[in-house]
C-alpha cells in the first residue's frame, strides 16, 4: 500500500473523497423520519445494515447512546460505511472536510464482523469522531493529524497511525454492556 494513503490513527484510508454528496447517503433510519435515532450519524450503505447496527447498539449500550447524543449536539456529520477487506476492524479516515458550519467525517467498518463485534468498534470510531468534533480548531486533514499526534499514541508500529486511550476504554465498555 502506498504509505501516503495511511492515515493518522487507528486507520488505513483508501481513496474515497471525504465530502460525500448528500445524494449518496441516507440518514441512519432511512430518511428524515422522526423516529430516526441519529441525524448526524449517517449510513452510506443502502441495505440498511448500518442503521440496524446503530439501532441494536443504541438499544443495548448506554455508552453508544451517549456518544450519538454528543455527536447530535455537535457540528460533525459522520458517514459510516462497510468495507470488505480493510486491514483493521474499523477506522476513521483522516479525510476531513469542513463545509459551512459542519465537519464531515468518515468511519469505515469491516463488513465481515458480526453485529455484536461491530458495535464496540463503531463506538470506538464514534469516540474518535467526537474527539475531532470537540476540537473546533481542527478544520482540515492536517490539523486533524496534529490533533491525534497530540492526544494519541502511535499504534501498529506506524508513525502515521495513532490511538487514544479513551477510544479503547469506550470499546471495552460497550463490549461489556453487550454482554450484560
Ligand atoms: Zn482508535
Amino acid at each position: 500500500m502506498d504509505r501516503r494513503t495511511l492515515v493518522v490513527w487507528c486507520a488505513i484510508a483508501f481513496g474515497a473523497p471525504a465530502a460525500l454528496a448528500a445524494a449518496d447517503v441516507g440518514n441512519i433510519a432511512g430518511g428524515s423520519s422522526s423516529t430516526a435515532p441519529a441525524q448526524n450519524v449517517r449510513s452510506v450503505d443502502r441495505d440498511g445494515r448500518i442503521a440496524e447496527l446503530l439501532r441494536e447498539g443504541m438499544a443495548m449500550s448506554a455508552t453508544l447512546r451517549g456518544l450519538v447524543a454528543a455527536l447530535e449536539a455537535s457540528d460533525a456529520i459522520v458517514h459510516v460505511s462497510f468495507a470488505h477487506s480493510p486491514a483493521l476492524n474499523g477506522y476513521l479516515t483522516h479525510q476531513l472536510t469542513a463545509a459551512g458550519s459542519h465537519h464531515y467525517l468518515r468511519v469505515v467498518l469491516r463488513a465481515r464482523l458480526s453485529n455484536r463485534e461491530s458495535i464496540p468498534v463503531l463506538a470506538h470510531e464514534l469516540q474518535h469522531a467526537l474527539e475531532v468534533a470537540r476540537s473546533p480548531e481542527v478544520r482540515d486533514s492536517e490539523a486533524m493529524r496534529e490533533l491525534f499526534r497530540r492526544i494519541g499514541t502511535p499504534a501498529l508500529n506506524s508513525a502515521l497511525v495513532h490511538e487514544t486511550q479513551e477510544a479503547l476504554r469506550v470499546q471495552r465498555q460497550v463490549r461489556a454492556e453487550l454482554r450484560a
